[in-house]
């Protein structure tokens, strides 16, 4: 079995910094030396998963392969790295509390009082060992605490990786700060002092921190790491910054290397005498990020994409959907601006106008009924002036629901999530979802298999006969329907394996240049090497390619 290397990343002074990111980042890096790497999130809320939470709280709830609920930070991990995460990948407060009380009503602390420390800390100790013993070949597990140090919630896990590095030793375990070095004027002398005080914070936990990654809209220079090494205890050499970028995040792993962050984390974990094979001289392969960074740099052309959705202020909550649509420009050296629009505010009088430079329209996921009046618009705007269209999830449904009233003349056709009692009920409750109670969790989750019709567009993109798609809903396409949808140029053209259940519609090819909805959520799996096959043909036809 090969030793398992723990990186730990937390975060001082204020949130948002950018934590996961620098940390899908430094993964990126590690896997470009040839390491085999996953990453987990500690979330200190006690909600037992993001799943039943507003996106506006926490942006968008990102699913696994195994059907989690996840941060969506996990989302950056999987985009940046090939580590496949799942339910161990991500753990709350919530978790651990739920576990350590159900063992206490089972008897199992055999009489003993059960306390945060041992138990709590115990339980957040093996939930970062098990991902090393699910994977033997695994060479470093990255965790990043979430929230900041300071906040109460972040104490047990604070306090649990300290006692992990006495577990494991200090060989074995490095902890990476990751803290704000600000100007407080524009362009203004750089203050170290938050950065001080966060480090004294971590100190009061019991935690040195070995590395300090320094967030800050200046490069720093050697007077200002030598001063934040001596106040902070880090030895110089290992204050980095993390300075804002120019263009896309995804330059963060060239601009990390570019200060030999991988490099010394390898000195740090005595990796870089290992035969040679993993000389610190040894230049990552990084071409390929290069070249997702130059579409940035110089793109070719650019195009507009209306997103029609409900929660519009907020770019994290539909995350993975920005990210993938970027990705699905990168193949054509397209650059993709997106036109962001309320569909709550989207009316019959103005919806021609609020569309009129989209070159795309998408419809993203989403629950209730508020905006839907306003998605059907911009989806009949699509339809009847051919403009690419893309829905997903609810995107979907609300253009199976469109194309019932419109074309099949089906009045008042519905969802029965927003109208149960609707004469037309073209998208319903699956069956087994009907008697279902609790919310958390009990949606269908998850990887699926999908097959693909032969010949139509959606499997020409994909270029394979069966896929597996991410879902997070409850209700489906009513297959009482499918005859009357077929027969009018709306093709079920992805099914699930036995049948029963419409994956995919696309309006045929002759009536519209793409029209494509999928019950699945693939912006999921778009990661900038390698962009999905739906997404980069939608984002090409909008361009007119
Ligand atoms: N609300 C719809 C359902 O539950 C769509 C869900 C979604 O878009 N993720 O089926």
């Amino acid at each position: 079995m090969k030793k398992t290397r723990y990186i730990f990343v937390t975060g001082g002074v204020a949130s948002s910094l950018g934590k996961g990111v620098s940390i899908a980042s430094i993964g990126a890096l590690l896997e470009a030396r040839g390491f085999k790497v996953t990453i987990q999130k500690m979330d200190p809320y006690i909600n037992i998963d993001p799943g039943t939470m507003s996106p506006f709280q926490h942006g968008e709830v990102y699913v696994t392969e195994d059907g989690a609920e996840t941060d969506l930070d996990l989302g950056y991990y999987e985009r940046f790295t090939n580590a496949n995460l799942g339910r161990e990948n991500s753990v709350s407060t919530g978790q651990i509390y739920d576990t350590v009380i159900s063992r206490e009503r089972r008897g199992e602390y055999l009489g003993r009082t059960v306390q945060v420390i041992p138990h709590i800390t115990n339980e957040i100790k093996n939930r970062i060992l098990l991902l090393a013993q699910m994977t033997p070949d695994l060479d470093f597990v990255l965790v990043e605490i979430g929230g900041t140090v300071g906040d109460i919630e972040s104490v047990p896990f604070l306090e649990a990786i300290r006692q992990f590095r006495l577990d494991q030793g200090g060989e074995n375990t490095m902890f990476i700060h990751l803290t704000p070095v600000p100007s407080i004027t524009k362009g203004g002398e750089i203050k170290t002092k938050p950065t001080q005080h966060s480090v004294k914070e971590l100190q009061k936990q019991g935690i040195q921190p070995d590395l300090l990654l320094c967030r800050t809209n200046a490069q720093l220079d050697i007077e200002l790491k030598e001063k934040i090494s001596l106040f902070c205890n880090v030895a110089k050499t290992r204050v980095f910054s993390a300075p804002d970028i120019d263009h896309t995040i995804y330059e963060i792993p060239q601009i990390f290397h570019s200060e030999n962050l991988d490099a010394e984390i390898l000195r740090y974990f005595h990796l870089e005498d290992q035969g040679g094979e993993y000389l610190l001289n040894l230049n990552p392969r990084l071409a390929k990020w290069e070249s997702v960074v130059e579409v940035f740099r110089s793109p070719r052309r650019n195009v507009k994409i209306a997103v029609v959705g409900k929660y519009m202020a907020l770019h994290d909550a539909y995350r993975s959907l920005y990210e993938a649509l970027t990705h699905g420009g990168f193949p054509s050296h397209t650059e993709v601006e997106f036109i962001k629009i309320d569909s709550e505010k989207v009316d019959a009088e103005n919806y021609r106008d609020l569309l009129k430079d989209a070159q795309g329209i998408l419809v993203p996921g989403g629950f209730g009924e508020r905006g839907v009046e306003g998605k059907l618009l911009a989806i009949g705007h699509a339809r009847k002036n051919k403009i690419p269209y893309f829905g997903i999830c609810l995107g979907m449904q609300c253009a199976v629901i469109e194309f019932a009233r419109s074309v099949l003349g089906f009045a008042n056709a519905h969802s029965t999530e927003f109208e149960p009692d609707s004469p037309y009920p073209v998208i319903s409750l699956m069956e087994e979802q009907t008697t279902i109670v609790n919310k958390g969790g009990t949606m269908r989750l998850g990887a699926y298999p999908c097959k693909l019709r032969e010949g139509s567009l959606i499997a020409e993109c994909y270029m394979q006969p069966t896929i597996h798609e991410r879902h997070r809903h409850r209700f489906e396409f009513n297959n009482k329907y499918r005859s009357a949808f077929e027969n009018a140029g709306m093709h079920l053209t992805g099914l699930s394996p036995n049948e029963t259940l419409v994956e995919a519609v696309e309006l045929d090819r002759k009536l519209h240049p793409f029209f494509v909805g999928t019950q699945y959520h693939p912006e999921f799996k778009s990661k900038p090497l390698s962009p999905h096959p739906l997404f980069t043909r939608f984002i090409e036809k909008s361009a007119g390619l």
